[in-house]
């Protein structure tokens, strides 16, 4: 349902490869589990691009065993949101869903709404540069946010 190729905002981006309809099943998030435990035990800075964090503490990381999920991209105005659900065997996944009807061809994009431990030191390493009329400037998530 989405192929990954280069895109206009930045590096590869996932695209629409047919045309979809709001709400529907677009794909989810495969990679590598690693537990809160094996998670925590790991050093991440070099892997930060591919890493899905879910709220249990456990980590997916799509640098092994991804699939075109890993290529969405960050926008401030997003055609697609990501759901934690639980899976089979009672295991938390990450499944993507279009906000939005989308046409084929159209760049899918989510709300990273990333969390760092301190945003004000962060700078400008998660500047972002969407383009969106409400861009907020940031990947991080939005003051206040929970
Ligand atoms: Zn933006």
């Amino acid at each position: 349902m989405i192929e990954a190729r280069n895109s206009p905002i930045h590096g590869i981006g996932a695209f629409a490869a047919k045309d979809l309809k709001a709400g529907q099943r677009i794909g989810q998030y495969e990679g590598r589990r690693y537990t809160a435990r094996q998670a925590a035990a790991r050093d991440w800075d070099h892997a930060l691009t591919y890493v899905f964090g879910l709220s249990d503490g456990s980590i997916i990381d799509a640098a092994e065993g991804g699939n075109p999920t890993r290529h969405l991209n960050h926008s401030c105005a997003p055609n697609c949101e990501a759901q934690e659900e639980t899976g089979p065997r009672g295991r938390l996944q990450i499944v993507f869903y279009a906000l939005r009807d989308l046409k084929a061809g159209e760049e899918l994009f989510l709300d990273y709404c990333l969390m760092v431990e301190e945003p004000q030191a962060a700078g400008d390493h998660y500047r972002c540069v969407c383009g969106a009329a409400q861009c907020r400037g940031t990947l991080l998530a939005p003051q206040g946010a929970a």
